[in-house]
């Protein structure tokens, strides 16, 4: 019985019909393609892009070399050097992020207490060998500088689901 329904099936072409019909039902419905780099899709106040180290407004950075995010991260991708200042305050002399080995997890961000580590919307960026995409402390602050309206804007967002 079954060889001769597969018989039918294969002389009415039914398999083939199906597919175009598949086809058809697409060609006519909402394209979801989008024409990049001219055209972007919606992005999450949560994306997790480009590292950045934030300042708070009086341009003094934030992190306080707790070293959780470096605790933290499963990639072991942070390296932080911490010292005391003059006026007693600890602070990073080395904070940096080895891009090629970061998974984009997200960890380190949710482990800093003063939202200094963050990910950013960034996701355009690119390096033509390794050590491009390690980034130091000053760059990492320059993102941060860069994009810093943008990153409050997304915590604001984020706060009420903390
Ligand atoms: S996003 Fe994850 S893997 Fe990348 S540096 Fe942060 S904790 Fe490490
Ligand atoms: S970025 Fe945040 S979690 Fe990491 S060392 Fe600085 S204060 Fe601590």
């Amino acid at each position: 019985m079954e060889k001769i329904k597969d018989f039918f099936k294969t002389f009415l072409l039914i398999e083939l019909l199906k597919g175009m019909a598949l086809t058809g039902r697409y060609m006519f419905a909402r394209k979801i393609t989008v024409q990049f780099p001219d055209e972007k899709t919606p992005q999450s106040f949560r994306f997790r892009g480009l590292h950045a180290q934030r300042r708070y407004e009086n341009g003094e950075e934030r992190c306080i070399g707790c070293k959780l995010c470096e605790a933290v991260c499963p990639a072991m991708a942070i390296k932080i050097a911490v010292a005391e200042r003059e006026d007693g305050t600890r602070r990073t002399t080395q904070y940096d992020i080895d891009l090629t080995k970061c998974i984009f997890c997200g960890f380190c961000e949710e482990s800093c207490p003063v939202d200094a580590i963050v990910e950013t919307r960034v996701f355009e960026y690119h390096g033509e060998k390794r050590g491009d995409l390690y980034y130091t402390k000053p760059m990492l602050l320059a993102v941060g500088d860069k994009h810093e309206a943008q990153i409050a804007r997304d915590r604001a967002a984020d706060s009420k689901y903390r």
